[in-house]
């Protein structure tokens, strides 16, 4: 059995772009998100990874345009507009990802350093970036889809 893995990944899209950064290993530009941690929910995950490897504070925002159901106890969580299941090789331990990929935007304008080991490039992509990005195809699909999401929620 491949050991599996739940991660949380944000699409940050805040002006009508969208935040990537450039995967070293894999040569190609992904959002930001990461293995989830004890005690961790997939959605603290994406936000504290955005944060991590971005400097950016970020809000998940709910792909779908409804009241989210909230009682004493249990509360509905926005929806990921994906999730993927990723066969990871690069990674020490081949491995497989069940990433929730959620849309998001920049809470507050205020960014925190990155530390040195997480240091990569990063950039913000307009929509019409996305088609001739170097990336997986899968993730301009998944981009494609926060775009479309964003407009609609505006
Ligand atoms: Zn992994």
């Amino acid at each position: 059995m491949v050991k599996k893995c739940i991660c949380g990944t944000c699409i940050v899209i805040e002006d009508s772009k969208a935040l990537l950064l450039w995967h070293k290993k894999l040569n190609v530009w992904l959002p930001p998100g990461g293995h989830t941690k004890d005690n961790e929910t997939p959605q603290e995950t994406a936000v504290r990874e955005t944060l991590e490897e971005t400097g950016f504070h970020v809000r998940i925002i709910n792909a779908e345009s409804v009241e989210l159901i909230t009682d004493s106890n249990t509360k509905e969580m926005p929806k990921p507009i994906a999730i993927m299941y990723e066969g990871v090789r690069y990674e020490i331990g081949a491995h497989e990802h069940f990433d929730m990929v959620y849309l998001a935007e920049l809470d507050g304008n205020e960014s925190s350093s990155v530390a040195d080991h997480e240091k990569t490039e990063l950039r913000w992509f307009r929509e019409e970036e996305i088609s001739s990005l170097d990336t997986f195809n899968n993730v301009k699909e998944v981009l494609q889809r926060a775009f479309t999401l964003a407009k609609a929620g505006n």
